[in-house]
């Protein structure tokens, strides 16, 4: 071997012993969820969430909570002792054409990159922002605590590391219709976005409160479809709640109530997106 490919060697050993010792701080509680993160964690999130944990904001990651179609919710320990939702972004190019189609439009995200990372970290970052702007204006929503690449910690909501019932798997009742009436109203008026994946799936019943969650999707109120994702998800609230026997009112009404004044949504007006086929509305 000449010394240049030596030194290469070297160099590739020393890298991948790095990233091993990375790897290994990451804390898991036994053998099987240790199979889990390594098994479907890239070395790039694992560096992420090793920089959570130095940072001190992550103080140990166990198993998974949820595999959905976006990304993975694992449960997280704070340094504090108490739990977090730790919300891992799927970097797959698969997931792109989706991604893109609901970032056009929404201003807070102009120039953005493209690739699979960088659209899984501007999606984990685009939920924490809408987290906090929901938060601010009142809504109850899981508390966002960080955002780094493609990782969103929050606050879990839940007990002993099972998450709390959907409102799918609740009883409900007529003030749950009206208090997510309410948050559909402060989603629009004071935090200015639209939730636009609304749904018994998205929502906790937890403790007699409902808490929203699943912000990835929302959009800002100054999208060009702000307003149809908005009805769509007045409809789907209305259609639940109505096949639990509540006497829902008319979703037209319902949207002129949450609108009142506001209407055209606060904000410069925006040119059409350069796409075509917005899932769900034709
Ligand atoms: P889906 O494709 O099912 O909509 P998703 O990838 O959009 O999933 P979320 O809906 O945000 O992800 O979360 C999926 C699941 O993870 C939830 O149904 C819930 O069980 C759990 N989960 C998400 N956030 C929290 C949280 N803050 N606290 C507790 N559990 C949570
Ligand atoms: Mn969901």
């Amino acid at each position: 071997m000449s010394g240049a490919e030596d030194e290469y060697e070297d160099r590739r050993i020393s890298e991948e012993l790095l990233r091993r010792e990375r790897r290994d701080r990451i804390k898991v509680k036994d053998a099987d969820d240790y199979k889990v993160v390594e098994g479907v964690l890239d070395s790039r999130t694992l560096m992420v969430l090793y920089s959570l944990m130095k940072s001190g904001h992550l103080a140990s990651l166990s198993g998974v909570v949820k595999s959905g179609k976006e990304a993975r919710v694992y449960l997280g320990k704070a340094a504090s002792g108490g739990d977090l939702a730790v919300k891992i972004y799927y970097a797959v190019a698969s997931k792109f054409k989706r991604r893109i189609m609901y970032l056009e439009g929404d201003p807070r995200f102009e120039g953005i990159k493209r690739g699979p990372h960088a659209l899984a970290e501007l999606w984990a970052r685009r939920e924490f922002m809408n987290l906090k702007q929901a938060r601010d204006a009142g809504v109850r929503v899981p508390a966002p605590v960080a955002v780094r690449g493609n990782v969103l910690l929050m606050e879990f909501i839940g007990e002993g590391g099972r998450p709390a019932p959907l409102l799918a798997e609740s009883e409900v009742d007529r003030g749950d219709y009206d208090a997510l009436l309410r948050y559909i109203r402060g989603l629009w008026r004071d935090a200015a976005i639209v939730h636009a994946d609304l749904s018994e799936y998205n929502v906790f019943k937890w403790r007699g409160e409902l808490v929203l969650f699943d912000f990835g999707s929302s959009v800002d109120a100054r999208h060009p479809l702000a307003l149809d994702l908005l009805r769509r998800d007045v409809e789907t609230v209305n259609r639940f709640f109505a096949s639990r026997g509540i006497d829902v009112a008319d979703a037209e009404e319902v949207l002129r109530e949450v609108l009142g004044r506001c209407r055209p949504p606060p904000g410069p007006a925006l040119a059409a997106p350069s796409w075509s086929g917005y899932p769900g509305t034709g």
